[in-house]
């Protein structure tokens, strides 16, 4: 019997399609020339089967939704305790560039927002590591959870990181309070290399369902990281994984996500499937609009859970 999921797939996007609300992100100005047509989506079984419908095989940079991934790396090679002793896991309720420190001890709020996730950055792998050597245990990272091999974007690269200002700032904060001990400079660097690591739709379904399949990624059937830490990382998700944004989510679509500003978003279905849509179409948070719309999140209440 024919499976169902793809022509359900295709009528999630015939949906979508009306709304072309939003627009791509302008503060990276490469990605500001992103084509606001392009529209995908996909799910990846824990079985490993894939299903996907429209420009599922589109690259884009993952951008905010390597954080979760790049989170679970370092509590994998760190430990939880040394890694939340410099992060949290509150909802900052503020945009993802929002320089958001606890008031007394000045760690970041959580890792889904930046200042959490360049101190993340520099969590993963050894602490003895170079920089470079860093950003390739970070980026080898990836493309583990993606079963492919790493390729990144050098223009939006660097045209991130001409513009990255409010991060190199947050850096030398976090520098300044110990909570970074490296190089204010070259961990922004290699945070931005690994925001720029280009994924597909289908990958970043492929990815999803690592999480959700316990952290065993379906394809090779392979443990990437230990349960306890896709625990962590799901929760994290489900509680930040949309900036200001993400009660909305939790409460209207409620399971673990996240956004990235080229477009992308993951969910995660513990047990079930990986899930990951694309449209560069973005609302005032930052999260792909089209693909809210999709998931009949659309006139939702506003909702404040760091209140
Ligand atoms: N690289 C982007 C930044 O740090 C990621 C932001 C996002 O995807 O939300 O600004």
């Amino acid at each position: 019997m024919r499976p169902i999921i793809p022509d359900y797939l295709i009528e999630v996007l015939e949906d979508m399609e009306s709304d072309t609300s939003g627009a791509p992100t302008g503060y990276i100005p490469e990605l500001a020339a992103a084509d606001p047509e392009r529209l995908g989506v996909a799910f990846a079984t824990v079985e490993g089967e894939v299903y996907g419908a429209g420009d599922i095989d589109t690259e884009f940079t993952i951008q905010s939704i390597s954080k979760p991934f790049v989170y679970a790396m370092a509590l994998s090679d760190r430990g939880f305790d040394s890694v939340l002793a410099r992060v949290g896991v509150e909802p900052s309720g503020e945009a993802s560039n929002q320089i958001s420190l606890e008031r007394d001890t000045g760690p970041p709020l959580n890792p889904m927002i930046n200042a959490g996730a360049i101190t993340v950055h520099s969590l993963a792998g050894t602490a003895d590591l170079e920089p470079s050597a860093r950003v390739a245990r970070v980026i080898g990272g990836l493309s583990t959870f993606a079963s492919r091999p790493p390729t990144t974007d050098e223009t939006v690269r660097a045209s991130e990181m001409a513009h990255a200002h409010r991060d190199l700032a947050m850096a030398h904060m976090l520098r300044s309070h110990g909570i970074l001990t490296e190089d204010a400079h070259a961990v922004v660097d290699g945070y931005t290399r690994h925001c720029s690591v280009l994924v597909t739709t289908r990958d970043l379904a492929i990815m999803a369902a690592t999480p959700a399949n316990r952290g065993t990624n379906p394809l090779p059937g392979e443990q990437v990281v230990p349960e306890p830490v896709v625990r962590q990382a799901l929760s994290v998700m489900f509680n930040c994984g949309m900036y200001d944004a993400a009660c909305d989510w939790a409460t209207q679509v409620g399971i673990p996500v996240k956004s990235g500003v080229a477009g992308g978003l993951i969910g995660a279905l513990p047990g079930q499937i990986g899930i990951a849509a694309f449209s560069p179409r973005l609302d005032a948070h930052g999260n792909s609009v089209e693909l809210q719309g999709g998931i009949g999140f659309a006139g939702a209440e506003s909702v404040q859970c760091n209140t």
